[in-house]
Order: C-alpha cells, then sequence, then structure tokens
C-alpha cells in the first residue's frame, strides 16, 4: 500500500463518518473547503515536512528551510484559487540544534514570506524530539462561496496550462545529492526572480569540486555555469508558491480544476484526471523547460523533459481553462508566464504525450511516500 492508496483508504473512513455537512470537500484536493458563512469559504491545508526524507538538513540553510516550509502551504492554498490568510507552525527539532540560531533563522525566513502575502501566524506548538527536525505547517485561506477551484471539475475539451517552468527543483535535488551547496548568503531570490529572465544569485561561488560530483555539468568554467547551479538549487530549496496567480484563476472564475505540482506534472496531472474522471493528451514540445536545467543537461545525456514531467517540487500551478474562457487568461500574473500544454480527453484515467508525430502513454512516474 502506497501514500495514496492509505489516502484512498482514509477518505473512505471520513466520508463515511461525516460529522459535518460543512466540510464541503474534505481529504483528496490540495486543501479542505468548509462553509465558514453565507458567502465565504475557508480553504485549509496542511503539510508535514521531516528531515532527512522532505529536507537534507546539511544541505539546507534554517532561513530556506523556514521559507519552504510556508511555501508549500501557500501553494496548496493557490491550487484551490483561494487568498492566504492565517498560518499556524508546529515544530520540533532536537536539543542540540535548540542552542544554535536554527530557530532564529528559520523564522526569518518564514516571516519574510508570510510579509510578503499579508498572511498571519496565528498559532502552533514546539516540541523537543529525540532524533530530527520534524515541521508542520497550516495555512488558511478564504474564497467567495463555491469559488474554490477543485481538482474534480475538468472536463473534455478544456485547455491545460502550467505557470512557470518545470524540473528545475528535481534537477536541484539532484544536484544537492551529488554535494552541491547553496552559497549561505545567496538564497534570497528576489520576488518572481524568474530563472533565466533575471538571475538574482549573488556571488555563486561553488567549488569546482561540488559541481563536478554534482554530475550534472562538465567543469564549470564559466560564471554562469555556476549561477544555473546556484539557482537551480534555489529552485528546490526556495520555491516560489503562485500566489498571484492562484486569486486570479479563483476570483475571475477562469479555471475549472487546478492543483499544484508538487509530485510531479505526470503525477500531479493525473491526479486531476482522476478527480475528474478525464483523460489528457499533451504535447511533449510545449513543456516549458527550466533554462538552467535545459542548459546543464545538455552537457550529459540527462534528460531535461524527464525532470519536468516526473520531477517534483516545482510548485508551478497546472491548471485547466474551457475553451470560452481561454482569451481571458492573463499573459502574465507577478512576472511569470503560462504554458498551453495540452486538452483534458474523455479518456478516463488515460493520460497521453505527443512526441513529435508519436503519441505514448505517460505513466505517474512523480514522488509518493511507500512506493514499492
Ligand atoms: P498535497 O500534495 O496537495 O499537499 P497530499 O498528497 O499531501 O496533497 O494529500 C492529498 C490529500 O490527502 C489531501 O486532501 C490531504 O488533506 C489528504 N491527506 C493526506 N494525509 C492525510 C492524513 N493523514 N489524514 C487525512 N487526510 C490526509
Ligand atoms: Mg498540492
Amino acid at each position: 500500500m502506497n501514500e495514496f492508496d492509505f489516502i484512498d483508504s482514509l477518505r473512505q473512513r471520513a466520508n463515511s463518518r461525516k460529522h459535518s455537512a460543512r466540510v464541503l470537500t474534505g481529504i483528496g484536493d490540495d486543501a479542505s473547503i468548509i462553509a465558514q458563512s453565507a458567502d465565504r469559504d475557508l480553504i485549509v491545508t496542511t503539510d508535514l515536512l521531516v528531515e532527512g526524507v522532505d529536507f537534507h538538513r546539511g544541505a539546507t540553510p534554517a532561513r530556506l528551510l523556514g521559507h519552504k516550509a510556508l511555501a508549500v502551504s501557500l501553494s496548496d492554498i493557490a491550487a484551490m484559487g483561494a487568498r492566504p490568510f492565517w498560518s499556524f507552525l508546529s515544530i520540533g527539532m532536537p536539543r542540540a540544534e535548540w542552542t544554535t540560531n536554527f530557530k532564529d533563522d528559520f523564522f526569518e525566513g518564514y516571516f519574510a514570506l508570510a510579509d510578503r502575502f499579508g498572511v498571519t501566524l496565528s498559532g502552533g506548538d514546539v516540541s523537543e524530539t529525540k532524533q530530527g527536525i520534524v515541521i508542520d505547517s497550516i495555512v488558511l485561506g478564504e474564497v467567495k462561496s463555491g469559488a474554490a477551484v477543485k481538482r474534480s471539475d475538468a472536463r473534455p475539451g478544456d485547455q491545460i496550462y502550467v505557470t512557470g517552468n518545470l524540473g528545475g527543483a528535481a534537477a536541484g535535488l539532484k544536484l544537492i545529492e551529488n554535494g552541491a551547496r547553496v552559497k549561505q548568503e545567496s538564497g534570497v531570490r528576489s520576488q518572481e526572480s524568474e530563472r533565466g529572465s533575471s538571475p538574482t544569485v549573488r556571488e555563486g561561488v561553488i567549488t569546482e569540486t561540488l559541481a563536478q560530483a554534482s554530475g550534472l555539468t562538465d567543469e564549470p568554467q564559466s560564471r554562469s555555469d555556476e549561477d544555473s547551479i546556484q539557482s537551480l538549487l534555489l529552485c528546490q530549496l526556495q520555491p516560489s508558491p503562485r500566489v498571484g496567480w492562484g486569486i486570479v484563476l479563483g476570483e475571475e472564475a477562469l479555471a475549472t480544476a487546478m492543483i499544484d505540482i508538487s509530485d510531479g506534472l505526470s503525477s500531479d496531472l493525473n491526479h486531476l484526471c482522476r478527480e475528474s474522471n478525464a483523460g489528457a493528451l499533451i504535447d511533449s514540445s510545449s513543456i516549458p523547460l527550466d533554462d538552467d536545467v535545459k542548459r546543464l543537461c545538455g552537457r550529459r545525456a540527462l534528460d531535461a523533459l524527464a525532470l519536468a514531467l516526473h520531477g517534483g517540487e516545482d510548485f508551478e500551478l497546472l491548471f485547466t481553462v474551457a475553451p470560452e474562457n481561454v482569451s481571458r487568461l492573463p499573459k502574465r500574473v507577478d512576472g511569470v508566464a503560462i504554458s498551453h500544454i495540452g486538452e483534458i480527453t474523455d479518456a478516463a484515467r488515460t493520460i497521453r504525450i505527443r512526441e513529435r508525430d508519436r503519441i505514448w502513454d505517460l505513466q505517474a512516474q512523480g514522488f509518493s511516500h511507500f512506493k514499492d
């Protein structure tokens, strides 16, 4: 039984004993939808981050961990087309960590992102652990009644879009696993620094040894190789939740269905299609690849498209739009563009990908806990 089978069983158990009719959507979407008043619904999401599994302590500066803890939950709120307002953060850490700067740096990163989106930390809990850091991040948001965008309302003929670029976070993880480290004092990507358009990594110094160890690049002879590596590390360590896009797509009633890409495009498109009882046909040439991934992968036999399809944690939004609304879509929100990657079909649960003149079945190969 993998993570998703277990969640399915929990969902059945919870639905069979539902004590509140105000839970409009419980288990099964990016966040729950709870009727709050006559005109507002509350949107609630929770995410667990465990040291050694969801992050590698040695490769993750505390400030970036604080950022990411909030970012992953903001991303789920965005995926519901909602506006975030309140957050709760519980953290457990070993005594050895308690006596360092870790907690101050963690909350510096956390509050910086919360301030950017006007989110108020409203509670939490602190505990000591015997081993490793554990973080539980909760964010609450709001929508007008009935306006939340679920995973389940995509219809055949709807057009499929994705925000930003894909593959960067997975490439960053590979770099980390091979010994690359973010330069401590870089680490703050400007608000919407999109890779390629505005490189913001300051003085990206990574030693030749580390970059070579990464296996993603030949000897880093130029500054720009180092910049690319630093930028990819930040895709993994400091993702930008697409809060602005989420709000626009929800409040303008543009998206019929939406999910954030946390497990990987192939898996998350699969979740969306499954919930919508539909299928999808996407075009490989229109999948937006991160520029740095393309550049570094080009040197080795690494497949940038595979990273974009199956690599998780890009925290971009994947959404569908009814044909009659496509012309209403903004080109950019907060400087972030979107790409049209395909169409919803009536072939339930069948996801196919066109690669030049051939069409393949696309298996969900993204991340899952307790996978065989
Ligand atoms: P996401 O990647 O969008 O954060 P997850 O894959 O973590 O979503 O979870 C999918 C769904 O399963 C969500 O609706 C979540 O609330 C639900 N879920 C996950 N774990 C549990 C659990 N332990 N108890 C109840 N619901 C859960
Ligand atoms: Mg999600």
